[in-house]
């Protein structure tokens, strides 16, 4: 079982064939796929399975918390599996690329802000947009 399967299933969710399916989809995505991308690979192996489940499965492990979804300003939701593992965004808006970090400095730095206004943090989400840097020389 994947692990996001197994959650759900603690979760008390019934999970049928095919929400297994767009479970392990997303157990297996390394990047931040939209509904339609979901759709797409979870209909590889399952062709029965339409976008309207995708719609209701996400919006289900959305409200179970299982995935967290993003809007990294393109307009489409973009999902990826809940993790403890915690890491921020950086967006490339000229390909759409999003790339992944950890910055112990941020953290701390969110924290004592938190704390500042007298406040135990205890989630936090950063997303930074930018633009490749023009190579000198160029
Ligand atoms: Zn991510």
């Amino acid at each position: 079982m994947d692990r996001l399967e197994k959650l759900c299933v603690e979760k008390g969710m019934r999970m049928t064939e095919q929400r297994k399916v767009i479970a392990r989809v997303l157990s297996v995505a390394e990047d931040h796929p939209d509904v339609e991308e979901i759709h797409r690979r979870a209909a590889e192996i399952d062709a029965n399975i339409s976008i309207a489940t995708v719609y209701r499965t996400m919006r289900l492990f959305e409200e179970s918390g299982v995935v967290e979804r993003h809007d990294f300003q393109d307009g489409r939701a973009r999902y990826e599996e809940a993790s403890d593992d915690h890491h921020d965004h950086l967006i490339d808006l000229r390909s759409g690329e999003v790339i992944e970090f950890v910055n112990e400095e941020i953290e701390k730095l969110q924290k004592r802000i938190a704390e500042e206004h007298g406040y135990k943090l205890v989630d936090h989400r950063l997303e930074l947009y930018g633009v490749p840097l023009e190579k000198s020389g160029d």
